[in-house]
């Protein structure tokens, strides 16, 4: 088996694990494969090990590897801050977009998406830690752009997403992964239909899966440490 398949393995059992002690199935988890700085080669390795959703945080590499793996039906997920001048190629290449902290951003990729192509997948990036330097929306900001997203006919809004405030304090984790499943719940009251909770990385998502991540987004307990970025 290569390094690829087993730290898949190994990441599937984690979830398995986890949701067995949080008394959930583990088929409502997804596993998205976070590839950003990783060769087509990697996905590639990853796809012949099972693997179809992969991540990915830059658009230019992202657009390089799709080219190189355009032989295989894998399902693309855009995961970075989103430039208004990349939005266009962003709504024509990816099925899902996790990162919609504007509303103007959100117009731009509704308006983008190619007729021929079905909607495309949004999450609302959160804010759900309240550090100033972090991306997303705050907390009580998210009916209103929920509703502007909504709105929009080429896009469906499928849920929130949110990068925590990094912590080893297990507490911390979940503490900041259940602001995000209160909201979405607060949300679901008010009318709009979410599926999706996109929360939970390598070194956090038993916290996650803890809290009812639907979704959770790992790269290096995959593909290995990052170099950069
Ligand atoms: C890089 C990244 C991940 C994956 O992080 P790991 O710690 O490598 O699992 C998840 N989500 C986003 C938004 C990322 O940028």
């Amino acid at each position: 088996m290569s390094a690829i398949a087993s730290a898949l393995q190994g990441v599937k059992q984690r979830i398995a694990l986890a949701a067995g002690v949080a008394g959930r199935d583990d088929r409502d988890i997804r596993l998205l494969a976070v590839s950003k700085t990783w060769p087509a080669e990697a996905l590639r390795e990853a796809w012949a090990a099972g693997q179809r959703a992969f991540g990915e945080s830059y658009v230019q590499e992202a657009l390089a590897k799709m080219q190189a793996l355009a032989d295989l039906p894998l399902e693309w997920h855009f995961i970075g801050p989103i430039q208004s001048n990349k939005a266009r190629v962003i709504a024509t290449h990816f099925a899902w977009v996790h990162s919609v902290e504007r509303a103007g951003i959100a117009e731009r990729l509704s308006q983008a998406r190619p007729p021929g192509l079905p909607e495309l997948n949004v999450c609302l990036q959160i804010n759900v830690s309240g550090e100033a330097s972090k991306h997303g929306v705050p907390p009580e900001q998210a009916a209103e752009l929920a509703r502007q997203v909504e709105n929009l006919p080429r896009l469906r809004l499928r849920g929130l997403m949110a990068i925590p405030r990094a912590t080893a304090d297990v507490r911390l984790q979940r503490q900041q992964f259940r602001r995000l499943r209160e909201l979405r719940d607060e949300l679901t009251a008010a009318g709009f239909r979410l599926d999706t909770l996109s929360m939970g990385m390598s070194e956090d998502l038993e916290a996650a899966v803890a809290e009812g991540a639907t979704l959770v987004r790992v790269g290096s307990a995959i593909f290995g440490a990052r170099e950069k970025f």
